[in-house]
């Protein structure tokens, strides 16, 4: 893990990868970036290489 944590951006709809959170989306200054890292590493797209009860 790089330590980056993902947001969603309720405005634009696009998803950061940022070591920390921020108060507003860089790309369309809306406020309330909603952090989905948890949804993320749920997500078979990103944990392809680890199977369900390998950890
Ligand atoms: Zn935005």
């Amino acid at each position: 893990m790089l330590g980056l944590r993902y947001f969603a951006c309720a405005g634009c709809e696009t998803v950061f990868a940022l070591p920390e959170a921020e108060s507003r989306c860089p790309r369309c200054d809306a406020a309330g970036l909603e952090e989905i890292t948890d949804r993320l590493d749920g997500d078979v797209y990103f944990t392809r290489s680890t199977a369900p009860g390998t950890r």
